[in-house]
Formats: structure tokens, C-alpha cells, sequence
């Protein structure tokens, strides 16, 4: 890391490393990030893209006109968890459908492979509770300023202390509920903290802390865990996006696009509903 470069903005000599990007320190030229064109990749991305920008305006604008902030039941929330309901209802059908088939045809090979569908549709869609890992954990005697200070945020927020602090490579900071458990995980990456003040730092954990305090992470479980269930139907019974009409099987092809058609629209139906309640 010799080489330097002069800023082709202010002139400033600034050092060249190979393999990361050359930016200004006096000017802050080449400091802003590439332009995105903002076209997310695929129908599903776009939608969630969308709701969480109708999710996000929708809570500034509540906020700055209530008068408490505490988490609460909205009529938009109960509609998200009926549906959650039924999703893990059909799940739980389509699992005791599989087994009563595979049981009651045997050894009709037709109803096996129908069965054998249901049942891996239905492991697919099951709810997943994430599992607590130790990787990074740091605990009171490795670092006990930074635990004691996630601790007095904790109770600044009047939330329960967090179970398991980890320490990542990322530049992000992350809360979770896993497990059954459900241990309250805070991640904080390295590279984040080393670039922050120190009141920086204190209101990343308050940030973190607080989705814990909002109740995010429970519904972030039972809707959350439903819509990915959602999600996992609609991947596998979604049409296929291209078609070769010239194969010799391009009939056949199309003839099954219009089934898949078919059937994926109440799982596409329910998702996009689901997006637009959260
Ligand atoms: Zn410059
Ligand atoms: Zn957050």
C-alpha cells in the first residue's frame, strides 16, 4: 500500500490499497456508495420491497402523532396472525394428510409419490424457532464493560437483560429471539463498533434492545415464521418463468405451467395479503 493517487477532486495525495476502494479523506470524494437502480430481482423481492417501505411511512407517521408509544393490538395485526393461524393449520393438514395417505394406499405407488409431495411440502413450510449458537458468545469475565453496559441499557428500556451476547465479523448489529427456549440474542458486529462514538455504540444496543421491548421479535416468530412458510409454498409451486415452446416436451411444459398456475395463486394471493397487513 505504497501507491498513492492524487484526489481528482481537491488533489489531496491519497494512498491506493489493492482491493479496496480509493476515497478522499479531506473532500470525501468516491465516499458515497454505488447507485442501486432500485429493480430488486424477482416478483417476491419487489413485494417485500414494497411493503416494507409501506410498513416503514405508515410507522413515522403514527409515531409522530401518538401519544404513547407501547407496542399494541391493531386490527391489521390480529388479521396478520389469523392468517399466520392458518398457514401453520394447513401445514399441519397437509403433514397428517401425507402420513394418512402414504398409511391408507399402500403400496400404491401414485398415492406414495402424491404423499411423499405433501409431506415434504409441509417439512418445508413447518415453523422453524432458529437455533441459538455459541459462536462469538462473550460472556461477564471476557467482557465485562460491555456487558454491564448492555445491561444498564437493558434496564433503562425496562426490558428483560439480554441471554446471549455474540461478537461477529459483520458491519451490522442484530436481535434475536431463537430457540425454544427463546434466548434473547444480541449480535454486535466488530467493525461496526470500532467505526461508532461511544454514544453511537450505547444507542445501537438501545436500538437492538428495543425490538425486544417492541415484541418484533414474537411476531417476527408467528407471522414471520408464516410468511416464510408462505414463501416456501409459493417457490415450489410457481410456474416456471421460461419455456422452451420448441422442445419436443414444450407441451407438456405448458400444460403444467397452467396447473402450477393455478395452484400457486391462493399461496401468492395469501402472501401478498399477509405483506400488506404487517
Ligand atoms: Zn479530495
Ligand atoms: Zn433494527
Amino acid at each position: 500500500m505504497s501507491a498513492t493517487q492524487g484526489c481528482s477532486r481537491c488533489g489531496t495525495p491519497l494512498p491506493v490499497a489493492d482491493g479496496y476502494v480509493t476515497w478522499c479523506h479531506e473532500c470525501g470524494w468516491n465516499l458515497r456508495p454505488v447507485e442501486q437502480d432500485g429493480t430488486a430481482q424477482g416478483r417476491l423481492h419487489r413485494l417485500y420491497d414494497a411493503a416494507g417501505r409501506r410498513v416503514g411511512n405508515r410507522m413515522a407517521s403514527r409515531l409522530r402523532s401518538a401519544d404513547r408509544l407501547l407496542p399494541s393490538w391493531t386490527p391489521a395485526k390480529v388479521a396478520a396472525h389469523g392468517i399466520a393461524f392458518g398457514v401453520y393449520g394447513f401445514t399441519a393438514a397437509l403433514f397428517a394428510g401425507g402420513l394418512w395417505l402414504a398409511a391408507g394406499a399402500f403400496p400404491n405407488p401414485a398415492a406414495l409419490v402424491a404423499a411423499a409431495l405433501m409431506l415434504g411440502v409441509a417439512i418445508l413450510m413447518r415453523p422453524r424457532f432458529g437455533r441459538p449458537s455459541a459462536e462469538g458468545a462473550v460472556d461477564r469475565s471476557s467482557a465485562p464493560r460491555l456487558l454491564a453496559l448492555i445491561d444498564e441499557v437493558a434496564s433503562a428500556l425496562g426490558t428483560p437483560p439480554v441471554h446471549i451476547v455474540q461478537i461477529d465479523e459483520e458491519y451490522n448489529a442484530s436481535w434475536a429471539v431463537v430457540g425454544l427456549r427463546r434466548r434473547r440474542v444480541l449480535r454486535l458486529g466488530l467493525p461496526l463498533l470500532a467505526v461508532l462514538d461511544p454514544q453511537e455504540r450505547v444507542a445501537v444496543i438501545a436500538h437492538e434492545l428495543a425490538h425486544g421491548r417492541n415484541g418484533d421479535a414474537r411476531r417476527g416468530f408467528f407471522v414471520g415464521s408464516a410468511v416464510r412458510g408462505l414463501g416456501e409454498l409459493y417457490g415450489v409451486v410457481r410456474p416456471e418463468g421460461r419455456i422452451d415452446y420448441d422442445s419436443y416436451f414444450g407441451i407438456f411444459e405448458r400444460i403444467v405451467n397452467v396447473i402450477l398456475y393455478v395452484v400457486s395463486r391462493p399461496a401468492m394471493w395469501l402472501l401478498l395479503v399477509e405483506l400488506h397487513l404487517l
